[in-house]
């Protein structure tokens, strides 16, 4: 039978998401002709990479309800996770000594806060409950006088649960706490509002959302009047909190990407929507006791983490070759034993092992879908069948 899909197919747009061509053409004159740097003050070329990053800051502001001057520009959702723990913690530790984050954050957020339990700070780690969410009210016991900053992501990169955010939101409001999230896995796939929402901090990726890798920004909330620690120490660029030479071909990629997420969202989230229906439905029914991991409801789409009983972890990822799957997240792949996230669920050892997170998103056609159905049923067959 002829068939126009390409194998594998890329079923892990958690890990990176491939740049969107429309991205890339706003890009390229930035690495060839228009190669100012945008700091240089005093000629076109200069001037011209500028208004360049500047525009594409107002996009990324605006796809999150936020002001220009609120985003700082980063190198990824690493770096701006870093910088708002440990700038906020490093700056105010002497006035509040506590940080409450939760135990299924992406390990860049669970490494930072560590670090800084070992600079002195006292932490509390929430637990999740068995569909990944957090307790509402576990959150408030948790907050003490001593509290700084909460610390909750938007989006769970394994099961793709969206946490609470207006209430998490609001309940640091009330106790005036800062509230940073994560939101790598969010932006562009959800509506975002900073204000609605109370967010003081969110962090965010330009490689999650069809943009290039190598660029992200942190949203600072002026009227919060945040203060920082820089990490990093230099020329005073981003009003003094993040040194170093802007790229401009990066920013533009980011803002591209912000800008044509905020005007396709909601119709490819109705798509993914389709898609995720179909995908569920395919395996589910024809893998008999296969579980969906994380709340049926509050998700999004494009995340498909699955459990599948009776399987070796191990050997079913070796057989599922056709599709470019993971078994959690890309950057625990390096270690050994099951994931985190999962185990912070409950779900038991064995089936944490066999589980694999689908990830569909802007290129996955419905054949594509029909094709991966299809693998994993019979996959999966055929592992219980010799086991
Ligand atoms: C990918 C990811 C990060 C890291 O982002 P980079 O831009 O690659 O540094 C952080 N948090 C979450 C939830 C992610 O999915």
């Amino acid at each position: 039978m002829k068939t126009d899909i390409q194998l594998p197919i890329y079923m892990d747009y958690q890990a990176t998401t491939p740049l969107d061509p429309r991205v890339l053409d706003e890009m390229m004159p930035f690495l060839t002709t228009k190669f100012g740097n945008p700091h240089s003050s005093s000629h076109k070329f200069g001037w011209e990479s500028a208004d360049a990053v500047e525009r594409a800051r107002g996009h990324v502001a605006a796809l999150i309800g936020a002001g220009p001057k609120e985003v700082i520009i980063t190198s990824g959702a690493t770096e701006s996770n870093n910088m708002a723990i440990k700038g906020l913690a490093r700056f105010y530790r002497k006035h509040r000594s506590h940080l409450v984050t939760v135990a299924t954050e992406h390990k860049c957020v669970l490494e930072s806060v560590a670090a800084m339990e070992r600079e002195g700070m006292a932490v509390t780690c929430l637990p999740v409950n068995p569909n990944g969410l957090i307790d509402l009210d576990e959150l408030r016991e948790a907050i003490t006088g001593e509290t700084l900053l909460v610390s909750v992501m938007a989006v769970n990169n394994e099961i793709g649960v969206i946490q609470p955010l207006a209430d998490i939101g609001a309940i640091c409001r009330e106790r005036r706490v800062f509230f940073h999230t994560d939101a790598a896995q969010a932006v562009g796939k959800i509506p975002l509002d900073v204000e609605a929402m109370n967010i003081d901090l969110m962090s965010i990726s330009g490689h999650k959302l069809y943009g290039p890798k190598g660029i992200g920004a942190l949203y600072t909330r002026t009227k919060s009047r945040l203060k920082f620690d820089p990490i990093l120490s230099g020329g005073g660029q981003e009003g003094g909190l993040r040194s170093g030479t802007l790229s401009p071909a990066l920013c533009v990629g980011l803002g591209t990407a912000c800008k044509v997420a905020a005007g396709e969202m909601d119709a490819e989230r109705e798509r993914l929507k389709r898609q995720f229906d179909r995908f569920t439905g395919g395996v589910l029914a024809g893998v008999p006791g296969a579980v969906l991991n994380g709340d049926s409801e509050r998700r999004i789409p494009g995340n498909i983490s699955v459990g599948f009983p009776g399987v070796d972890g191990a050997l079913l990822l070796a057989q599922l070759r056709e599709l470019a799957v993971s078994s959690g997240a890309a950057c625990a792949s390096a270690v050994a034993g099951p994931s985190y996230v999962l185990q912070a669920l409950g779900v038991e050892e064995r089936l944490a092992q066999a589980t694999i997170r689908f990830g569909i998103g802007r290129f996955t056609t419905d054949a594509e879908i029909e094709h991966a159905i299809g693998t994993v049923v019979r996959k999966v067959a055929q592992l219980r069948k010799a086991a």
